[in-house]
């Protein structure tokens, strides 16, 4: 039977380091600020923001929303972010999708400061993953090694099989694990035989959002498996992987709901201590 990494236990622990770096900045006169751009209403953002101030309460960090109606033009939406840009009391800039659809979301992605950018998602932030350079990085794909190494489990030597090559995850997410030395396979929906690939991994991270696409015996046993997938079956949150049966053969495994998807937040909220730190960097 598997390890469960636990992932809200992980996201305890982290909050608690970071109230203690939070405090070290106030007490160099920084009170670290988190700005959230949200346009129109969709239930699900609305939820998200909501859910973030209260974990940013959790480690006193100030939390900011900009609440945009749906019909703003596009303009506007790039002089709110612009401002945020320039107000040095702002420390990261979230801005959450989707957008309505007469907004080019890649534009504004674009106007948002690299050191601000806590969701890692500007084309300079991308960029260094790819050249192995300290940037902001999303916090998904950190969120799958960060549970790992909370749990002191290294991949550096193994075979990481990543399923899926997603913007949000995958594609990150090969570059991150090849950055701590694993030897990486990426699989996709093109891939012809994707079981061929899991059952040689020593680490399968899956990100696809397919329930039910990992089984048991797509598994290597004592394999470590990490699931990054979420969907909803009749209601419920669920992963990519078949948990029940997984579990058995697996050394380790993250659950769904519970596990990556628990530390998300808490990474970003990292992030933006991190930027912090570039930003602060500029100004000296
Ligand atoms: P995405 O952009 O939709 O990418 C999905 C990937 O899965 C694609 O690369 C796709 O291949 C691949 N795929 C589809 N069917 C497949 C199959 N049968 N076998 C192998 N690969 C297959 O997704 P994403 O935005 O990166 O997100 C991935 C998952 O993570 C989703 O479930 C999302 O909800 C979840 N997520 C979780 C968190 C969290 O906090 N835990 C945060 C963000 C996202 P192609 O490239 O060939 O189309």
């Amino acid at each position: 039977m598997a390890k469960i990494l636990d992932g809200k236990e992980v996201a305890i622990k982290i909050k608690e380091e970071l109230k203690i770096e939070v405090e070290q900045w106030q007490q160099r006169g920084i009170n670290p600020c988190l700005a959230v751009v949200l346009m129109g209403d969709d239930a699900a953002s609305v939820a998200y923001a909501n859910f973030l101030q209260k974990v940013a309460a959790d480690v006193n960090v100030k939390f900011h929303l900009e609440q945009l109606p749906k019909d703003a033009e596009e303009d506007y939406l790039l002089s709110v972010v612009d401002k945020l840009n320039q107000n040095k009391k702002v420390h990261g800039i979230l801005l959450l999708l989707p957008l309505p659809e007469h907004i080019d979301k890649q534009q504004v992605i674009d106007s948002i400061l690299p050191a601000k950018d806590v969701d890692g998602v500007h084309p300079i932030n991308r960029g260094y993953i790819l050249s192995g350079g300290d940037c902001i990085y999303p916090a998904t794909p950190l969120s799958c090694l960060e549970i790992l190494q909370r749990y002191g489990i290294g991949i550096e030597g193994k075979h990481a099989v990543v399923v899926g090559r997603g913007e949000t995850v995958g594609k990150s997410l090969m570059y991150l694990a090849l950055a701590q030395n694993a030897t990486i396979t990426v699989c996709h929906s093109k891939t012809p035989d994707l079981a061929y690939h899991t059952k040689r991994a020593d680490v399968i991270f899956s990100a696809v959002g397919k329930p039910g696409l990992i089984t048991g015996d797509m598994v290597k046993p004592g394999a470590v498996v990490v699931d990054a997938g979420i969907s909803q079956v009749d209601g419920k949150i669920c992963g990519d992987v078949d948990f029940e049966n997984v579990k058995e053969i697996a050394s380790a495994i993250t659950p769904v709901p519970g596990g990556v998807g628990s530390i998300t937040t808490v990474m970003m909220l990292k992030n933006l201590l991190k930027g912090i730190t570039m930003q602060q960097a500029f100004v000296q």
